[in-house]
């Protein structure tokens, strides 16, 4: 049942984040197409077994229908310091890839692109399933996400939405020290704070993302990678009002309302995992629409192989230009 590392071939990379690499591998006995994350850590025998045992938890959160699966983690020969995560194969990729690949389209200047990829039906979908993921980590085994965040959303072209790398193991997140890298931040106001942190920073960073979504960029400005440009960032979260959708008439009241409801700075005053998933926003496309958001990850799917290939004929000739 256990996957071992020796069973798997390297397919090529998918991505690499702040704390590590992520490629795509095949684990022969069974042909099955998995993901495997590889995370540098330091080489210390004491931490990297206490991060084996908090990574153990995962394997104990039973399979849910919008928890990324879990296939095990490992930490190889003592010359690498590394550790290893097996988990599923997300073939649409993350949010912000879709996001990324529909921004390429658009300055592509490709008119039939103009619509919103994300519509409201899409944003519903993914909103509630981040929710249900959530609720169903706190639920059964009192695990806070820590870190919602377009990239942490995966899609897969059977129409599932799955949440991944919830932050179990305090010490890998510390160990990594990736929250500050990067140019944006999801944390809330009161995590800057250093208040304590309940599942409801993860709502306030599910707010931020359905902005981001929306209009294409993260919603609070970017920051220089500079100690003082992620100061500065931190600071306007804490002290602006916090970030809202741009009016447009077309927006639903529910999805304005929605958003609003996440976006929230005092925590104490922020809508709650449970009353969100009971939202007007989440309600209107519960019992319908499952078909048209099958259809719609799987379009995606099709757009994402043929930005591939875009992208690589853009490639090819740039390189004959430069003849
Ligand atoms: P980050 O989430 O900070 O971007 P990660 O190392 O967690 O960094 O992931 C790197 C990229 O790999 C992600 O942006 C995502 O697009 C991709 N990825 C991660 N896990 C999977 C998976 N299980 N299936 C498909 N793609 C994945
Ligand atoms: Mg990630």
């Amino acid at each position: 049942n256990g996957i071992q590392l020796q069973d798997l071939v390297q397919l090529g990379k998918i991505g690499s984040g702040n704390s590590g690499t992520v490629i795509k591998a095949l684990h022969v006995p069974d042909s099955r197409v998995i993901a495997k994350k590889t995370i540098p850590v330091e080489n210390k025998t004491l931490v990297k077994s206490q991060l084996i045992r908090e990574l153990s938890i995962m394997q104990n959160v039973k399979p849910h229908q919008n928890i990324v699966g879990f296939y095990g983690a490992f930490y190889t020969a003592s010359t690498t310091n590394e550790i290893v995560i097996l988990m599923e194969y997300m073939d649409c990729g993350s949010l912000d890839k879709i996001l990324s690949t529909y921004k390429r389209y658009l300055s592509r200047g490709e008119l039939e692109f103009r619509d919103p990829w994300f519509n409201e039906l899409v944003l519903s979908k993914i909103s509630f399933a981040v929710l249900n993921g959530l609720s169903y980590l706190y639920g059964h085994y009192k695990i806070i996400h820590r870190d919602i965040k377009p990239s942490n959303v995966l899609i897969s072209s059977k129409g599932f939405v799955k949440i991944c790398d919830f932050g179990v193991s305090k010490k890998l997140i510390n160990s990594i020290a990736d929250t500050f890298v990067g140019t944006s931040t999801y944390m809330s106001p009161e995590r800057i704070q250093g208040s304590v942190y309940t599942t409801k920073g993860d709502v306030w960073s599910l707010g931020l993302m359905i902005i981001e979504l929306v209009t294409g960029e993260f919603p609070l400005g970017g920051h220089k990678d500079t100690p003082e440009g992620i100061l500065d960032l931190l600071q306007r979260i804490v002290n602006e009002p916090p970030p809202r959708l741009p009016y447009n008439p077309e927006f639903s009241k529910e999805m304005v309302d929605f958003v609003n409801r996440c976006c929230v700075k005092d925590e104490r005053e922020r809508s709650s995992l449970q009353e969100l998933m009971c939202h007007g926003f989440i309600e209107r496309y519960k019992s319908q629409g499952e078909r048209e958001f099958r259809h719609w990850c799987k379009r995606i799917k099709r757009r994402i192989k043929e930005d591939k290939m875009l992208k690589r004929e853009e490639k090819e000739r740039a390189k004959l230009v430069s003849r």
